[in-house]
């Protein structure tokens, strides 16, 4: 059916909300009650056979794979990204991979390690090493070659390896 301009004529489905052109109106209204729905949620037209896994792939909230809990899809990625307890992070002084949710405790203890800093000689904490670098007394040390300077940094650099030694068995220990 056309109108005298030749414009096709439509009729709205009740059902589905779309214009039909007339010839075909009552195939598709036959069609459309019996094979689509309408989306409670985002108000779509979805084939009755497909809507649960609409439902599940547009709507349904997300489990986390990492921490199991079950989220809001819109909040996924932020969880994901910044909230989730067991996302992994590195350490920032060893760059191990672990949960978010133990790091603080490992690097509480990672941080205590220390480090020879060559430009002093002198030990640094590497929850330290930042701040140190700004107020490092420099080469002085460097200088001091007394065999009583030799003597204890000897001394130093034993215990320091030790302490380092001591602090990383305990850390495997803790991550196994
Ligand atoms: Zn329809
Ligand atoms: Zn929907
Ligand atoms: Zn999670
Ligand atoms: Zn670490
Ligand atoms: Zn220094």
């Amino acid at each position: 059916m056309e109108t005298a301009t030749g414009e096709e004529i439509t009729i709205v489905c009740n059902h589905c909300d779309r214009d039909i052109p007339s010839p075909n109106i009552d195939l598709h209204r036959v069609h459309c009650a019996r094979n689509l729905e309408k989306c409670k949620i985002c108000g779509d037209m979805v084939p009755k056979k497909h809507a649960e896994e609409h439902f599940l792939n547009t709507h349904a909230p997300i489990a986390c794979s990492m921490c199991q809990e079950t989220i809001e899809r819109e909040i996924f990625d932020s969880h994901k990204g910044e909230i989730c307890p067991k996302r992994i992070v590195t350490c920032e002084f060893c760059e191990f991979p672990l949960p978010a949710v133990d790091l603080a405790e490992h690097q509480e203890v990672c941080g205590n390690r220390t480090e020879l800093c060559y430009q002093c000689n002198s030990y640094v904490r590497l929850r330290e090493r930042y701040n140190h670098e700004t107020k490092c007394p420099g080469t002085v040390l460097n200088n001091v070659e007394s065999s009583r300077y030799i003597y204890s940094y000897l001394h130093c650099v034993i215990f320091e390896t030790l302490l380092n030694l001591y602090i990383l068995a305990k850390l495997i220990l803790w991550n196994g």
